[in-house]
């Protein structure tokens, strides 16, 4: 599938990156949103997933990963999909994403999807033994950069 770049907002808490912090996200906590084409996106799914045709693009299904999606999350999602741009959701969305003390975004979101600026997807493997650090210095949990 060609490269597409980000929508402008989290399809969740419908919040541009500049406000929430953080990276984009695609896959996470147990929540994941993408875009396949129609002849993969039955063949590899291994998780509950909800498939959405999309409007005179017959070859592209946007795919819901399970996780409390609302009616308006999906909504959203399925309209920045239309427009040929790719969903994502932020870390204020996901569990375990935002740390416990400051609310900050930590990194790295282990065994996550990130959406870079560029639209280009890339994988955080988790690895175990390697905790999810708050960057923020002011913080309790502050573990440095
Ligand atoms: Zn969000
Ligand atoms: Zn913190």
């Amino acid at each position: 599938m060609p490269k597409k770049m980000p929508g402008p907002t989290c399809v969740i808490c419908d919040r541009p990156l500049k406000e929430t912090g953080g990276v984009r996200l695609t896959w996470g906590g147990s929540r994941g949103v993408t875009l396949r084409s129609i002849q993969d996106a039955l063949g590899d799914i291994h998780h509950p997933a909800r498939t959405i045709r999309l409007e005179a693009k017959y070859r592209d299904v946007l795919v819901i990963f399970f996780g409390k999606w609302s009616d308006e999350a999906i909504e959203r999602a399925r309209q920045v999909a239309q427009k040929s741009q790719r969903p994502w959701f932020c870390q204020h969305c996901v569990w375990k994403a935002i740390c416990p003390k400051c609310g900050e975004p930590m990194s790295p979101v282990g065994g996550a999807d990130t959406l870079g600026d560029d639209g280009k997807m890339r994988h955080a493997s988790a690895i175990s033994g390697m905790a999810t650090r708050c960057r923020h210095p002011d913080c309790a949990n502050f573990v440095g950069e």
